[in-house]
C-alpha cells in the first residue's frame, strides 16, 4: 500500500509519532494508501526547518525565486497525467476533469506568480511637496497554508505560489481527505532543488496539524480555504496571537436567469455550474432562480441535459459525474436530499445513490439531482450542501430575485443572466457578494481579488492582493 509522506527540512518522513491515517479511493470504497497522522511535534519541525530557510530564502533576488517557482510548474507539467490520476483516484473526480482543470491550473498558479513577482511594486506618496512616504514591503517570514478537498492541488498552489514567490517560507496542511497531489508536489520540490524547508508539507487531522499551526507563535500568517465552521475555528485562535488570517469559506451562490437571457448557454453553463465536479466547487451556483415566464421551458431543457449526464468510474473517459469525496460527505449529501423532501421539495431528476458496477460497485456516488418547490427561506436553500444538488425556484421581479439572492449567510460567488446591460451593471452592485458573473461561470483572471463576503470569508486572494496579503508593508516617511 502507497505511503504519503510528510515534506520537512527537504526530507520525505512520516509523522514523527508513527501514526497512519487509511485513506480510502473514493469510487471503490478500499482504502489505496496510508497518510501521517502527524500532530504538534511534526508542525514545530516544519517551523523550525521554514525558519531556518528563511534568512536566505527572503534574500534571494526575485527574478532566482521566480526561477524556482517556473521550474516547479514545469516539473509538474511533465507529470501532468501521474498528476491527474493521482487527483483523480484521491477525490473521485473525473479524470478528464482533472488532467484539462484542476491541473493545468495549478501550474498555471505558479506560472502566474512566477511572473507577478518580477513586476510587484509598492506604492510612493508625495505629500504636498512636504515629505515622500514609500512603502517597503517584506516577506511575513514562515507562513501557514491550510488547504481544503475539493480541488486539492488547485488551491494549495493558490497559496503556495505568491507566498513563495514572495519570499516566505511555507508549512502546508493540505486536506487528509486528498492528500496525494500534495505529496507528488513534495516530491517534485525536492527534484527541482528547492532550498530544504522553504516549502514544509505536513500531512494529518486538522484538529491536529491545522490547530497546531494556528496556534504557533512563529507561524506570521494563515491562509486557509475550507469551511466555515473551521475557518471560525482559526479566526478565533489567531485573534489573541494578531496573526494575519485570510480566510476563503463557504458559500451558496445565487444563480439569477431573465427571461431575455442567451437561453443555450444559459442552460448549458447552469449545468456546469450546478454540478461540476459533483457539485463540490465553492463556486457552484446551486440556488438556480428563473424568471417565470422562461421557467417551464428552462425547467424541462435542465432536467433532459442533466438526466444526460454519465454517472461513472472517473478513470474512465466519457465520465461526467464521478464520486463524492468521502462516506461521511456522501452521507451530508443523501441527508440534504431527505431534508429537501421534508421540507416539501418535488426531485425532478436524480435524488438516489447512484448505482455502479464492477470496481465502482461500493463507490459513493449520488445522482445529480435538482429539486423544485422550496421556497427561498428553507434550510435546503439557505445552508451548503456542496453536492450535486440544485433547486430551481421561480420569480417575477428584480427585488424579489435580490432579496433572495441576498438572504443566505454566505456571499462568495453569483451568476446573472440577462441581455440588458443596464440591469446587468444594477444587478451587480446589488448582489452581495466577492465575485459577480454576467452570463457567464467560473471564467477567472488570475489578476483580479477573489474571495467572498459574510460568512464566505475575509481577505482576498489573487494577484497583487494574494502578494500583499503576504508581506509586511512598512511605511518610511522622509520629510523634504
Ligand atoms: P474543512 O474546513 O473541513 O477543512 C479545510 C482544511 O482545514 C483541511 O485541511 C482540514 O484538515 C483543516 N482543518 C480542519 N479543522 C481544523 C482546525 N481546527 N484548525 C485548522 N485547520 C483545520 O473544509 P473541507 O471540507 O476540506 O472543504 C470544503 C469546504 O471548503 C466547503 O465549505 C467549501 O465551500 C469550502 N471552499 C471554499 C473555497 C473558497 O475559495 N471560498 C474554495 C474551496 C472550498
Amino acid at each position: 500500500m502507497e505511503k504519503v509522506l510528510n515534506y520537512i527540512g527537504g526530507e520525505l518522513r512520516p509523522a514523527r509519532g508513527g501514526q497512519w491515517l487509511d485513506k480510502p479511493e473514493p469510487a471503490t470504497a478500499r482504502t489505496y494508501a496510508q497518510v501521517p497522522d502527524s500532530d504538534a511535534s511534526d508542525v514545530q519541525d516544519a517551523v523550525e526547518a521554514a525558519k531556518r530557510a528563511f534568512p536566505a530564502w527572503s534574500a534571494t533576488p526575485a527574478a532566482e525565486r521566480s526561477r524556482m517557482v517556473r521550474r516547479l510548474a514545469e516539473a509538474i507539467r511533465q507529470r501532468l497525467d501521474a498528476f491527474a490520476r493521482a487527483e483523480s483516484i484521491d477525490s473521485g473526480k473525473p479524470l478528464s476533469v482533472a488532467s484539462t482543470v484542476d491541473i493545468p491550473r495549478s501550474i498555471l498558479n505558479f506560472e502566474f506568480f512566477a511572473d507577478a513577482v518580477t513586476q510587484f511594486s509598492s506604492e510612493a506618496h508625495a505629500t504636498d511637496g512636504t515629505a515622500l512616504n514609500y512603502t517597503l514591503r517584506s516577506p511575513l517570514g514562515v507562513v501557514g497554508c491550510i488547504s481544503p478537498w475539493n480541488l486539492p492541488l488547485y488551491l494549495l498552489t493558490w497559496k503556495l505560489a505568491p507566498a513563495l514567490a514572495i519570499g516566505n517560507c511555507v508549512v502546508a496542511k493540505p486536506s487528509e481527505v486528498t492528500p496525494m497531489t500534495a505529496y507528488l508536489l513534495s516530491q517534485v520540490a525536492r527534484e527541482v532543488g528547492l532550498p530544504p524547508g522553504v516549502l514544509n508539507v505536513v500531512h494529518g487531522l486538522g484538529p491536529k496539524v491545522g490547530a497546531a499551526m494556528s496556534e504557533h507563535p512563529d507561524i506570521a500568517a494563515i491562509s486557509f480555504t475550507g469551511s466555515t465552521r473551521v475557518g471560525a475555528e482559526i479566526a478565533r485562535v489567531t485573534a489573541p496571537l494578531f496573526k494575519k488570517v485570510s480566510l476563503e469559506m463557504g458559500g451558496k451562490n445565487p444563480n439569477v436567469i431573465f427571461e431575455d437571457c442567451d437561453f443555450e448557454e444559459a442552460v448549458a453553463t447552469t449545468v456546469r455550474s450546478s454540478f461540476s465536479n459533483q457539485g463540490q466547487i465553492c463556486l457552484c451556483g446551486p440556488r438556480i432562480f428563473v424568471q417565470r415566464p422562461l421557467y417551464a421551458r428552462f425547467k424541462e431543457a435542465l432536467v433532459a441535459r442533466t438526466r444526460a449526464l454519465k454517472v461513472g468510474d472517473p478513470l474512465e473517459a466519457g465520465t461526467d459525474q464521478g464520486a463524492l469525496v468521502s462516506r461521511q460527505h456522501f452521507d451530508k449529501v443523501m441527508g440534504y436530499i431527505e431534508l429537501a423532501k421534508q421540507e416539501g421539495g418535488r426531485v425532478l431528476t436524480g435524488g438516489q445513490r447512484a448505482s455502479l458496477s464492477g470496481r465502482c460497485a461500493e463507490g459513493w456516488f449520488v445522482e445529480p439531482t435538482l429539486i423544485e418547490g422550496l421556497g427561498a427561506e428553507c434550510r435546503t436553500n439557505q445552508e451548503e450542501i456542496f453536492g450535486p444538488v440544485a433547486t430551481l425556484i421561480p420569480f417575477d421581479g428584480e427585488d424579489e430575485v435580490l432579496a433572495w439572492a441576498n438572504s443566505t449567510k454566505y456571499g462568495l460567488a453569483a451568476s446573472v443572466w440577462t441581455k440588458d446591460v443596464t440591469r446587468a451593471h444594477r444587478l451587480a452592485s446589488r448582489l452581495h457578494s466577492g465575485i459577480v458573473w454576467v452570463n457567464c461561470w467560473m471564467l477567472r483572471d488570475l489578476r483580479t481579488p477573489f474571495g467572498g463576503v459574510k460568512d464566505s470569508g475575509v481577505g482576498r486572494e489573487g494577484g497583487w492582493e494574494a502578494l500583499r496579503f503576504f508581506t509586511e508593508p512598512k511605511n518610511v516617511c522622509i520629510k523634504l
